[in-house]
């Protein structure tokens, strides 16, 4: 059975409490028959001295009258005695008191078999003693009695009693109190220390497997369990606004502060964006609060809809909202990010059937230029909102001078590369791919150049990055293609036979329409499949694309051959070369500058051995002087492009170029 500790301490109490009453209540009559016998003892004297009186009154013939006054003065030196009688049997020869004429029946009288002294006074009517005389020879006896006055023998006792309840009986409640206290501090506490104990071990050692306690355990266990979910409840309640259920002040700021612990770590950037309504004011004063609520949870969640997950958004005031964006590559996604959410948010809402039109400024700050605490990118994200709003509203601006020069640079690059297109600035220039043995034109590759009436020749560089970034490139590598394999058709009906490699950008590549453009155009322009190539970066490969090796097959299935572009820069991984359908590897310029040292040569040497074992054609890229040439010949290299054959070219210069090589071929041969 278990014991519980209230119970056991209720027992010990118990245990003491009638202990000690046992022992008061013992002492207590004792006390009373000792008292008893006091009063019983001096009935005794006045009995032997008053009856030793009387016997010499009689013997000495005197008349019994005269002990009257003798008797009287008993009386009232005795308390107890209400009265003293002389009996002859039943005769009352004398009385102190005429009240008591009588003598008392003798059952009233004392009785020996009453044992305690106490008992032989109280409800008893007096006390008998024998007086005996001699008349004569003959011994003759007469009873003298006491009446005894119990009025006053109880009031006597019962005096007593009080006094001894009182200090007797106070006694054990005193030490039942310190009991309790000791049993308190000395079982109570410790025992309370060990509850503490068996809540946060789950084991309970089992020498205090008490009833009590694992009932204790139990109920505390629960009770945590309550407080956490209520304080995880305060804690989501703490950290997201109420109106739009997105992460508050709060939320942001112990965001930001893990997001700073990392970036630091790893070294890298994120974006902190301050986003405020553009006149939002003006709504709530137009159609009241009702409706600028409802139109901000609205807007609340179509920015986090127009998010990733991973990015963050809060509410940091009425029409402010925060977001922190950490995941992207180059500022042109940065800035294609935020303006999609601004081009989202720029439309006509309607809410209670009240048309609402909204736009939004924008303030960037960037981690960790732009300020490395929440409280600094807060600060400067506002101020480039407010740069914002003076510019005009609904646009984004970024807190650092040259970081919105070069935005506002990529923009207007943006926009005038899409003008181009259009305009038709464009133009593909040809460079020869030259055989290295015999210095024959095996082919050429198609380089595009924009032709700008106000800057002039722009190269590559400066617009493919950007529109490989925007996709533009679809529509623009598009173009390449359709010119390319053109310009190919227009060569071989000139009767020039010219294989054009032709860059394709892994974005263009993995297009939507890609293949069905690829082929209607061979198919249109009717070219020989063998006579186009298709340069490919390493990127594809990075690509978690399943569409890589089907777009690949796809081209190689037309019988289009396919080289690998800028080989050795990426991420190298031979085993892409196997599994992809790879025709040509073409090394990049860097390795070809480095020819002449020791690891630039092995690298080269390795990489046209391989070459050799796959069965695949190497073309060295970036060729200007005889010595490389020389090189590449002398290790077997097959093909090489570079300025020490030519430069791209016009189409038309390249065709001159073309012919006159081609003449000079059949010279030598
Ligand atoms: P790429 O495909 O690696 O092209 C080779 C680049 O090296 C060309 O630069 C070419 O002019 C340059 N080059 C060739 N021989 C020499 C040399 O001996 N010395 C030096 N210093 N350079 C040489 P370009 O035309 O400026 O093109 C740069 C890059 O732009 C290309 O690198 C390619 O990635 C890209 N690109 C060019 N045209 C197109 C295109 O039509 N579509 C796509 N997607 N990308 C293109
Ligand atoms: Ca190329
Ligand atoms: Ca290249």
């Amino acid at each position: 059975m278990l014991l519980t500790i209230q119970k056991f301490n209720l027992a010990v109490l118990l245990v003491v409490l009638s202990v000690l009453y046992a022992i008061f209540i013992d002492y207590y009559y004792e006390q009373r028959d000792k008292m008893a016998s006091v009063v019983l003892e001096s009935l005794k004297d006045d009995m032997s001295e008053l009856s030793y009186i009387l016997s010499k009154t009689i013997e000495n013939k005197e008349q019994l009258g005269s002990t009257r006054a003798v008797l009287d003065r008993s009386v009232s030196n005795n308390d107890f005695i209400a009265a003293i009688m002389v009996l002859d049997d039943n005769n009352v020869l004398l009385t102190t008191d005429p009240h008591y004429h009588k003598a008392p029946s003798k059952i009233d009288l004392y009785k020996e078999e009453r044992s305690s002294p106490y008992n032989k006074l109280i409800g008893q009517k007096g006390v008998e003693g024998v007086i005996r005389f001699y008349k004569g020879p003959q011994l003759q006896t007469l009873n003298l009695l006491f009446l005894l006055d119990q009025e006053e023998l109880a009031t006597y006792f019962s005096e007593n009693k009080t006094k001894s309840i009182f200090y007797f009986g106070l006694s054990p409640v005193l030490i039942l109190l310190i009991t309790g206290l000791i049993l308190h501090y000395f079982l109570g506490k410790p025992l309370e220390k060990l509850r503490q104990f068996a809540y946060y071990q789950s084991e309970i050692p089992k020498a205090f497997r008490l009833k009590e306690l694992e009932a204790i355990r139990a109920s505390m266990v629960q009770t945590f369990q309550r407080l956490d979910s209520e304080k995880n409840e305060l804690y989501q309640m703490a950290r997201t606004d109420s109106l739009s259920g997105l992460a508050n002040r709060n939320a942001l700021e112990e965001y930001t502060h893990r997001l700073i612990a990392d970036a630091s770590r790893s070294q890298k950037e994120f974006a902190f964006l301050f986003l405020d309504l553009d006149y939002f004011k003006s709504v709530n004063d137009a159609f009241g609060h009702n409706i600028g609520d409802e139109l901000l949870q609205s807007i609340a969640s179509v920015i986090r809809e127009e998010l990733r997950s991973n990015d963050f958004v809060a509410r940091v005031g009425g029409d402010e909202f925060v977001i922190v964006l950490h995941q992207y590559n180059s500022l042109a996604e940065l800035i294609g990010i935020i303006e999609r959410v601004q081009q989202c948010l720029t439309r006509t809402w309607v809410v209670q059937s009240h048309p609402i039109n909204i736009t939004s400024s924008v303030g960037i700050a960037i981690y960790p230029k732009d300020g490395t605490d929440n409280v600094s990118l807060m600060q400067h994200s506002d101020i480039a909102m407010y740069e914002a709003k003076k510019a005009g509203r609904a646009q984004y601006h970024f807190f650092t001078k040259a970081l919105n020069i070069k935005v506002q640079k990529t923009i207007a690059l943006d926009k005038a590369m899409r003008d181009a297109l259009k305009h038709n600035e464009y133009e593909l220039y040809y460079q020869p791919k030259t055989d290295v043995q015999t210095g024959a034109i095996v082919g050429v590759e198609a380089l595009i150049r924009w032709i700008s009436p106000t800057e002039g020749i722009i190269p590559p560089l400066t617009f493919i990055p950007l529109a490989e970034e925007n996709g533009f490139i679809i529509e623009l590598g598009e173009w390449v293609l359709s010119e390319a394999i053109r310009q190919q058709k227009r060569w071989s009906e000139e009767g020039l036979d010219i294989k054009v490699s032709i860059n394709v950008a892994t974005k263009q590549l993995l297009s939507a329409h890609f293949e069905k453009n690829f082929v209607t155009l061979l198919d249109e322009n009717d070219v020989e499949r063998s006579k186009i190539d298709v340069e490919i970066t390493e990127y594809l490969f990075l690509e978690q694309n399943k569409n890589n090796l089907q777009v690949l097959k796809m081209i190689h299935d037309q019988g289009v051959t396919i080289s690998l572009d800028d080989f050795g820069t990426g991420y190298s991984s031979l085993s892409y070369l196997k599994k992809f359908p790879i025709d040509n590897l073409k090394i990049d310029k860097v390795f070809v500058d480095d020819y002449n040292t020791p690891e630039g040569a092995v690298f080269l040497e390795t990489i046209v051995k391989m070459g050799q074992t796959l069965d695949m054609d190497i073309v060295a890229e970036g060729v200007e002087t005889e010595e490389q040439l020389a090189y590449l010949k002398e290790i077997g290299c097959n093909i090489y492009q570079g300025y020490l054959c030519s430069k791209p070219l016009p189409a038309e210069e390249l065709a001159q170029f073309f012919i006159r090589m081609r003449d000079q071929q059949k010279d030598r041969g």
